[in-house]
């Protein structure tokens, strides 16, 4: 078995929960929040919800790199004001260190946003100066830009984007790429026939490389391509259908790597599993 398919589930209770959620969904991946996402301070993790977190994780057979935590969504490392700059970063760096805590190597965040305050090219360059500073100031977890559908001033969309700020990384070993595919798809990018999935992944493999590929967020979408508009559904639901995530499931280029659902009925995340997995030829 090749692929890892999960979900983001609730770390609610305490992260140690977010393994157990996993695994009662038959799950061998998943995403989780080590704090709360729309609050910017959190406790400090303690020594025994840590060793609670990894007793669960190694009882759910889910290897630590096949978990994707997700950071805060008030971070914004791209801000153009000063103050707001140096408050993300030190909250992403935070996250950072909550994740190698856990024994996790691999942080999922959202790039940044100008605001309408700068051009495209300097929000990439403080953006990529973010990640150079907390990568400096951190060590082994990998820092996983997730693209997203340009809704607002939100970078990322246009696979140059990550491409940019890969570029300005100065440590390659440690930043990574996880593609949701809704977001993929409401940027412009059509994966719908083999056709078209196969130009919009040879476009990622050149502009940006398969090699950082580090995740994905396996997601069906609610608005149509080239909308820029946020909005996940359930697989084979939304204007995606299912022949995507088929030709997803039988690419080997995307083997090993945590694949998440945030879908919007958890109801149906297991058969949500079931069902992708039914897709592997
Ligand atoms: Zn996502
Ligand atoms: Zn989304």
């Amino acid at each position: 078995m090749a692929k890892f398919i999960g979900a983001h589930v609730s770390a609610s209770g305490g992260v140690f929960n977010a393994p157990l959620n996993a695994k009662a969904l038959n799950a061998k991946a998943f995403a989780l929040f080590t704090k709360n996402q729309r609050q910017w301070n959190a406790k400090d993790l303690e020594t025994d919800v840590i060793d609670k977190f990894k007793r669960n994780l190694e009882d759910s057979g889910i290897l630590p790199k096949h978990v994707l935590p997700h950071d805060s969504y008030l971070i914004n490392l791209g801000h153009p004001e000063a103050e707001k700059l140096a408050k993300s970063r030190d909250a992403f760096i935070d996250e950072l260190e909550r994740c190698k805590l856990l024994g996790l190597d691999r942080l999922n965040f959202h790039p940044g946003s100008h605001l309408k305050q700068v051009d495209e090219d300097t929000c990439l360059d403080t953006i990529a100066e973010s990640i150079n500073i907390a990568l400096d100031k951190t060590s082994d977890v990998i820092a996983v830009i997730e693209n997203t559908a340009g809704q607002g001033s939100n970078l990322g969309w246009k696979f140059e984007h990550l491409g940019h700020i890969i570029d300005k990384v100065e440590d390659k070993s440690r930043i990574g790429i996880c593609i949701d595919t809704c977001h993929m798809f409401t940027a412009g990018y059509d994966i719908r026939t083999k056709e078209a999935y196969d130009i919009t992944m040879a476009q990622f493999e050149s502009i940006v490389g398969f090699k950082y590929l580090q995740g994905m967020h396996i997601n069906d979408s609610k608005p149509d391509l080239g909308s820029h508009v946020d909005r996940h559904h359930s697989i084979g639901e939304g204007k995606i259908g299912l022949d995507a995530f088929r030709f997803i499931m039988n690419d080997d280029r995307i083997d090993d790597i945590p694949m998440v659902l945030e879908t919007i009925d958890d109801t149906i995340w297991k058969q949500e599993i079931e069902l992708l997995y039914s897709l592997v030829d």
